[in-house]
């Protein structure tokens, strides 16, 4: 398998650390409010590296954390704690808030159909962590404390910026004016935060009541669930300059100066009408709000498998809507093939599934992998050959087709006189008598008629 490694900046071939087993981390929600489509196409691009990576065979360990404390209203240190805003917006403590967009979020996976990663920490079950963390990165002189928190120096950390190739000079020059004269460079961020009174989440640590960092939580929970070098890190491409960066200077200054990532692995942004999703624009969106549109959430999900994860994917009225038709055409066309007898060469179908594994073993592509799969879908011949072996493209599409249910047509208000020649001719067809089902079939045809047979039974039509 092939991936892109933001890092190096380049596709790599994917050399698990530790023989066939591959470690992932991937940044997980901040539970103050529900998951947006913008975020659960980030979660789609987890769910299928996971879906191949486990199609190669590997044995896969994955965590990704609920951040439930101590993600501010910006990415750096400003702005008020996120689940302290969605509280005080409920009037509910922030561990209510937490406990139902955490149990919301779990859901909006399920009906995307998103394979969980094996390990699902809290941030608030790991502050003991976090403080043995933070306390070593201090021992280790990159940790100081000010008079509301302890920062990470990152003049101590010279290779600060290699992700995003940001050049820290640059970036130091070009900061505003920070308001907190206390901090020794303008980037220094915070590791752990004083708690002022009325912060509702505190608890005990060596230097007085407080809370975590937010890029804390990734370095503690990835390090204990995972180890201090492991394979894949994922999330948003938002998170490579702050978060990411700040999450390796951390690792890293644990790790003595060894990485604690081999290969970073970031998803782009879902944009609609070409824009930012903004709440002052009123174009977020739920998984829920899609449903009560009309856009079942399989149909997001194909939408999501349309776009390769390394390109921005345009959410627009008219391309939800052509998604939604083609998804519905995707398991109507898939369904046909299930149990019929055309001929169809072995080589043809043999070929489609490894050409759809190549293509998704080469960094995600599964756009290109779709494209295949149609391929298939449309052959004249309908063949069950081809529906298994879109059965087996479905272990990374995740449409569940195997389960797929054709919606009721609507009867045809018929004649007591038609019913009963209908009910004749299934008998006639269950005793193999077909010169009589054929001669009902020319019977009824002359009626005004059309009798057509498919795997579920007698399907009537006027001609
Ligand atoms: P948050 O809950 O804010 O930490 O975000 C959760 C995940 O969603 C992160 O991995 C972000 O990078 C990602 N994300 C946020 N906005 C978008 C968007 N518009 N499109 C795709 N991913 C996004
Ligand atoms: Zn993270």
């Amino acid at each position: 398998m092939r991936v892109y490694n933001t890092l190096s900046r380049q596709k790599e071939d994917l050399k698990p650390i530790d023989g066939n087993s591959v470690r992932m981390y991937s940044c997980g929600p901040t539970v103050y409010g529900y998951a947006h489509i913008g975020n659960m196409r980030t979660y789609i691009f987890m769910d299928l590296l996971r879906r191949a990576l486990k199609s190669n065979g590997y044995d896969l360990t994955g965590v990704m954390n609920i951040t439930d404390v101590g993600h501010l209203t910006s990415d750096g240190d400003a702005g008020e704690d996120k689940m302290e805003k969605g509280a005080r917006r409920e009037g509910k403590t922030p561990w209510e808030i937490a406990a139902f967009y955490t149990e919301a979020f779990m859901a909006d996976c399920a009906r995307l159909h998103i394979d969980m990663p094996e390990i699902t920490p809290k941030a608030t079950d790991n502050i003991q962590e976090m403080i043995d963390f933070v306390s070593e990165l201090v021992e280790l002189g990159y940790g100081y404390e000010t008079s509301d928190g302890i920062y990470y120096d990152i003049s101590k950390f010279p290779n600060y910026g290699k992700l995003s190739g940001i050049n820290l000079e640059d970036q130091q020059a070009g900061a505003r004016v920070d308001v907190n004269v206390e901090k020794r460079n303008p980037a220094d961020f915070a590791l752990w935060k004083k708690a002022p009174k009325e912060h509702i989440m505190q608890w005990p640590s060596p230097w007085g009541m407080g809370y975590p960092g937010w890029h804390i939580e990734c370095s503690v929970m990835s390090r204990k669930y995972l180890g201090e070098y492991f394979d894949i890190h994922t999330g948003g491409v938002d998170h490579i300059p702050i978060h990411h960066e700040n999450e390796i200077a951390q690792s890293e200054a644990i790790n003595h100066g060894k990485p604690a990532v081999k290969y970073w692995m970031h998803s782009e942004f879902m944009m609609v009408n070409n824009g930012k999703m903004s709440k002052s624009l009123g174009n977020v969106w739920t998984v829920s709000d899609l449903e009560k549109m009309g856009i079942p959430p399989m149909a997001f999900r194909y939408f999501c498998l349309n776009a390769h994860y390394r390109n921005k994917l345009n959410y627009t009225e008219d391309s939800i809507k052509a998604a939604v038709i083609s998804c519905a055409r995707f398991y109507e066309g898939a369904f046909a093939h299930k149990g019929q007898t055309g001929e169809v060469a072995d080589q043809l179908v043999e070929t489609a599934v490894r050409e759809f594994f190549d293509a998704v073993n080469d960094d995600l592509n599964v756009p290109k992998a779709l494209g295949i799969a149609w391929n298939l879908i449309k052959s004249e011949s309908k063949s069950d050959a081809i529906w298994q072996a879109l059965i087996k493209m479905d272990t990374i599409l995740g449409l569940d087709i195997a389960n797929y249910q054709p919606a009721a047509k609507e009867e045809l208000d018929v004649p007591a006189e038609v019913s009963e020649l209908l009910a004749k001719r299934a008998a006639a067809r269950q005793a193999k008598d077909w010169a009589l089902s054929d001669q009902i079939r020319n019977t009824l045809g002359d009626m005004g008629y059309v009798v057509k047979d498919s795997a579920e039974g007698q399907k009537l039509e006027r001609k």
